[in-house]
């Protein structure tokens, strides 16, 4: 089954400059729906794709194009046969770039690489440690995109949470980490999950980590633990010991309706 919403959305696209728009849509309503000073944390500039075989140069994406749709082909010479059948887009903090795979993106694509845009993690500081934990990055940087599917494009909302249509509407591999942020957020105010993830002008990862944790009830520090195993279950694992049973039943199910603002 197709999505409806899916042609209204992608018929706006006709050139380049389309596209721009639809970047600078969902960036704002990143900034009305969760996080009014959203900036680019990426370092802006031009970015050269190469074949990972030989590193030939493929294409250049010059600075101040923001956004470019890629095919197969170039997708599988670029980042692996892999990647180009499992990925939609994704972020270059290095150029501050979104590249989105062509006829298998929509909507939730674009918002979920626009957040990664404005993420602390794009900042060219805390790069490497966003790699470390990619997992809780990605996890984090999904359920963000539910919230605003949730308050703004309802049918979005439910083919997402639901896996109505085509997989790129999906949360798909990471629906794990959603529910246990879903689930989180029923206890602790969602907003604190707002500030942990968006880049804000001279508070390093390590200070945004902290007062996290200071907010959560009881909770142990995890991280160090959580770079050594994974820290997305470390936390999941930490949320179950102290937030008890309630929790437990919460992650089993996804539903943003309960969540505290
Ligand atoms: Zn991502």
């Amino acid at each position: 089954m197709d999505c409806p919403e899916r042609m209204l959305y992608l018929g706006k696209v006709r050139t380049a400059s389309d596209l721009e728009s639809l970047l600078d849509q969902s960036l704002e309503d990143i900034r009305q729906e969760l996080y009014v000073d959203a900036i680019v944390s990426g370092i802006q500039g031009e970015h050269i794709i190469m074949s990972r075989e030989d590193r030939r140069i493929l294409d250049i994406i010059r600075e101040g194009e923001r956004v470019r749709e890629m095919d197969g082909t170039t997708w599988a010479e670029a980042y692996g046969a892999r990647s180009a059948s499992l990925d939609h887009g994704m972020y270059v903090p290095n150029g501050d770039k979104i590249i989105l795979r062509k006829d298998r993106w929509c909507r939730k694509t674009m918002i979920h690489e626009a957040l990664h845009s404005v993420s602390i993690f794009s900042y060219a500081p805390h790069l490497e440690e966003g790699l470390r934990i990619k997992v809780f990055v990605e996890a984090l940087t999904e359920f963000l995109t539910g919230l605003i599917l949730y308050r703004k494009y309802p049918d979005c909302y439910e083919g997402w949470r639901l896996d109505k249509f085509e997989d790129w509407c999906g949360m798909g591999t990471k629906t794990r980490g959603v529910k246990i942020f879903c689930a989180f957020s029923n206890f602790v105010s969602v907003q604190r999950l707002i500030d942990l993830y968006f880049w804000q002008e001279g508070i390093t990862w390590s200070q945004a980590w902290a007062s996290f944790i200071e907010a959560c009830p009881n909770f142990t520090d995890i991280y160090e633990e959580g770079l050594r195993t994974n820290l997305l279950i470390r936390f999941k694992y930490e949320c179950e010991e102290k937030l008890g049973k309630r929790f437990r039943r919460k992650a089993k199910g996804l539903d943003y309706s309960t969540i505290l603002i």
